[in-house]
């Protein structure tokens, strides 16, 4: 089965981890900060906060911005839990804007019909890497008084106009899952330039305690304080060795992504029933996910026979995602129901990730396009065929 993501372990990445194994510090050692200052550079902002996961940095940004019980933030749907599940830790209500049906990124015209007295932030999904339009954003946000944060899980690499993803939004987090860009087996960044409150998810990492066991420890001191509720979202020391390896090679990944995607998008211009997202001509996207949608007109079928179709000739596609306001929890809890936000509703229907990840070979890439070809050529109506 060719999966639609995996990681990319080289034998570079073992030896770093091994080093710190072999030294003093397994976790919050010297390779936190080397970590966070060579990811911010990368990314354009002043400041990184590593943390245990892409959920936790979510979280640490919903309480620096103290979002809680009476707040609202309003997300787009068309995205992991994970986004609208931090809101829901903090107390807040999460409110559902709906997706341009071209891209399924946040339409900025929906958040601004569900901005209410009670909004407190905008959480943007650069959905499958392509950055979402911030000048849009922003500009909703200062009317308004909100804060604006990216949940960039998707898109380390990509760029919106002049400037990269990282330092788009006062809040960008980013997840170190395995099948994300690079990987720290779990883990997750947040960045932004505000020094108060990269302090405060600092603080908010460690137990809310200010100071942590190494500082401490260099002012031979027994002392600390806790100032708020914290958790312990720590990054361990080996996990961060492996992100500075794996940072290195992001450049060269990105290029293997953007291959993969010119010879699938090659493949499908000339492909009837399957039609790709629109990319705009502002961006550069990062390009985490293939996602397709079918033409459920011309395919004489369901999305879910097309799915286990090419499931079962070793295609290991996938679906991104069940629109979040449909989950079981958030119907029962906030009383959300379908026809909430029907472009994402529809779209869901209809949408299948493909494979790709840096390590796909070209046999993988033809594979994948000629599985694609047959499947979809069984399910189209003669007359379509004919173009096909
Ligand atoms: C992966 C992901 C997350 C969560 O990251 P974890 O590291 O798995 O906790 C959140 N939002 C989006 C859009 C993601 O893709």
């Amino acid at each position: 089965m060719i999966p639609y993501g995996r990681q990319s372990i080289d034998e570079d990445d073992i030896r770093a981890v091994e080093e710190v194994l072999r030294s003093d510090w397994l976790t919050t050692g010297p390779k936190i900060a080397e970590f966070e200052e060579a990811f911010a550079g990368f990314v354009g902002a002043k400041y990184a906060v590593a943390v245990s996961s892409g959920t936790a940095a979510l979280h640490a940004a919903m309480f620096a911005l103290n979002i809680g019980p009476g707040d609202e933030v309003i997300v787009p749907p068309m995205t992991f839990v994970a986004t609208a599940n931090c809101i829901v830790y903090q107390g807040g209500t999460p409110v559902f804007a709906d997706v341009e049906p071209d891209t399924l990124l946040i339409d900025p015209e929906q958040v601004e019909n569900k901005i209410t007295s009670k909004t407190k932030a905008i959480i943007a999904v650069d959905y499958t890497g392509q950055p979402c339009d911030y000048n849009a954003l922003w500009k909703i946000a200062d009317k308004y008084n909100v804060a604006l944060v990216a949940d960039a899980c998707h898109s380390l690499g990509g760029r919106y106009k002049d400037r990269p993803v990282g330092a788009l939004a006062l809040l960008n987090a980013f997840s170190f899952h395995p099948v994300k860009h690079i990987t720290t087996g779990e883990g997750g960044m947040i960045t932004t330039d505000d020094p108060n409150l990269a302090e405060r998810m600092r603080t908010f990492r460690n137990h809310g305690i200010t100071s942590d066991h190494r500082q401490r420890e260099n002012e031979g001191s027994w002392f600390y304080e806790m100032v708020d509720l914290g958790y312990n979202y720590r990054i361990t020391d080996f996990q961060c060795a492996l992100g500075l390896s794996q940072l290195a090679k992001l450049p060269k990944w990105l290029v293997k992504r953007r291959e993969i995607t010119e010879s699938y998008d090659a493949a499908f211009r000339e492909m009837s029933g399957i039609e790709p997202l629109r990319v705009k001509s502002d961006v550069v996207h990062a390009h985490h996910l293939y996602v397709v949608r079918l033409d459920m007109a011309k395919l004489r079928t369901e999305r879910r026979t097309i799915f286990q179709a090419l499931r079962s000739e070793g295609i290991g596609v996938n679906v991104h995602y069940i629109p979040v306001h449909l989950h079981p929890f958030y119907r029962n809890r906030f009383g959300m129901a379908p026809g909430l936000c029907p472009i994402s509703e529809t779209a869901y229907e209809r949408i299948i990730s493909l494979p790709i990840f840096p390590a796909m070979t070209n046999t993988d890439i033809e594979t994948v396009i000629d599985t694609i070809h047959r499947v979809i050529c069984r399910f189209l109506s003669t007359n379509d065929k004919s173009r096909s």
